[in-house]
């Protein structure tokens, strides 16, 4: 297999988590009845332009047949964080009733409703049908069709140019960066601003993020890589921020390669920072699968541990996280009975692959657990605070990531 941006033959293994399902197949009881499909999760390191990347295997296309739809509107702090974007980019780039916001990966409006409720012009770009709608009905208008180099021009060619493209958690999701980029090169006005949001690369490596690997995040993204793939693009990047999304994200504030705006200064920072971690370095990536084991192997031995100590325990959220950590572990109903979820399109349902099953986070107080089992670490803090009751009876809480941790 080539490098994805720059063609250069994939000789070196990042991580290789074995075969995983699906992590979005959420199973239903008659599901269990039937044989589970498994897809292998490597992830390799492009030595020439440091991409880091899944690698390609037969019949991936059948990965995305799932009828499953996230609605971003069901997460409160996701929709805080859309609504604080909409407002920091129309006072910065001085947004009106003549501009035109584009947001690719526009899924149920949870974002541009914000740019509506101010007046200014905007299309969301959404293959997802149910999700479509729901942004649809909020006055929306959505193209139903995923983005890449040839829908920019057909919007181009109807005049359909923006000022802002907003690309948030969409970029790392892509299979063809290089098409979608040249998409955002045709879609952008001249003066315009294009800003992507992706988990940073250097977090993932620093802090241990081996389970936000998952077969539908193609890419794990640097500055350093992101702003050669905008280049090759015609596109530079001219101001970068951090964060703190998904453990770690950066945003990207991209524009026309020849488009006269300063580069600031926090550019050069990031890219030192991430050339001082190492990042450009070969010996930082092939040296990344043995902590990954190592935080497996610490979970397992703590779960039996405390099986064989007569202690119960059960997990809080039935992330895609959740599912990569299970599945790598083998971890299974009996060493984990249960996972609670707020999520009601989850609850009843069973994990991929490990079968556990997903009930309703009430349960918890039922089922008085010594140890609950945080799975989505980038909102520990809030589980813990909604789970503080388990002190009642000597309960804790348990994280795997960074490093196994009991508190
Ligand atoms: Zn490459």
């Amino acid at each position: 297999m080539n490098c994805r941006h720059c063609q250069n033959p994939l000789t070196y293994t990042f991580l290789d988590l074995g075969f995983a399902p699906p992590s979005n197949a959420y199973l239903t009881g008659d599901d269990l009845k039937r044989p589970e499909k498994y897809f292998p999760l490597k992830i390799q390191v492009c030595h020439h332009c440091w991409l880091v990347q899944t690698e390609d295997y037969a019949a991936a296309d059948e990965l995305f047949t799932e009828d499953y739809a996230y609605f971003s509107s069901a997460s409160s702090s996701w929709l805080n964080h859309a609504r604080c974007y909409a407002e920091e980019m129309i006072a910065r780039l001085d947004l009106n009733t003549n501009s035109h916001v584009i947001e690719i990966a526009s899924n149920d409006g949870y974002l541009l409703k914000n740019f509506v409720a101010a007046g200014i012009p905007c299309l969301g770009i959404e293959p997802t049908a149910s999700t479509a709608a729901a942004a649809e009905n909020m006055g929306i208008p959505v193209v139903r069709e995923f983005f890449g180099e040839a829908l920019a021009r057909q919007l181009a060619a109807q005049g359909q140019q923006a000022d802002l493209i907003a690309g948030n958690n969409v970029y790392a999701h892509v299979p063809d960066i290089n098409d979608f980029t040249r998409g955002l090169k045709v879609l952008l006005k001249p003066e315009g601003t294009l800003t992507l949001e992706f988990p940073h690369l250097l977090h993932l490596i620093g802090k241990n993020q081996f389970d936000t690997v998952y077969h539908e995040h193609f890419s794990y993204l640097s500055l350093y890589t992101v702003s050669r793939i905008f280049q090759m693009a015609g596109l530079r990047v001219y101001h970068v921020e951090e964060l703190s999304t998904h453990g770690g994200s950066l945003r990207v504030y991209g524009c026309h390669q020849d488009n006269i705006r300063p580069v600031t200064a926090a550019v050069a920072d990031i890219l030192a920072q991430e050339q001082n971690a190492g990042l450009q370095t070969l010996d930082t990536y092939i040296h990344f699968q043995p902590r990954a084991e190592r935080i497996k192997d610490d979970l397992l031995q703590f779960l039996i541990q405390a099986k064989r100590d007569g202690k119960k325990i059960a997990a809080y959220g039935a992330a895609a996280k959740g599912n990569t950590l299970l599945n790598y572990a083998g971890i299974k109903p009996d060493l984990l009975p249960l996972i609670a979820d707020a999520a009601p399109s989850k609850q009843g349902k069973y994990m991929p692959g490990s079968h556990i099953p997903i009930l309703p986070p009430q349960r918890i107080r039922e089922f008085k657990p010594d140890y609950l089992l945080i799975l989505p670490w980038n909102i520990a803090d809030e589980v813990m605070q909604q789970n503080s009751f388990i002190r009642e009876w000597g309960g804790q809480f348990v994280m795997a990531v960074p490093e196994l941790c009991i508190r």
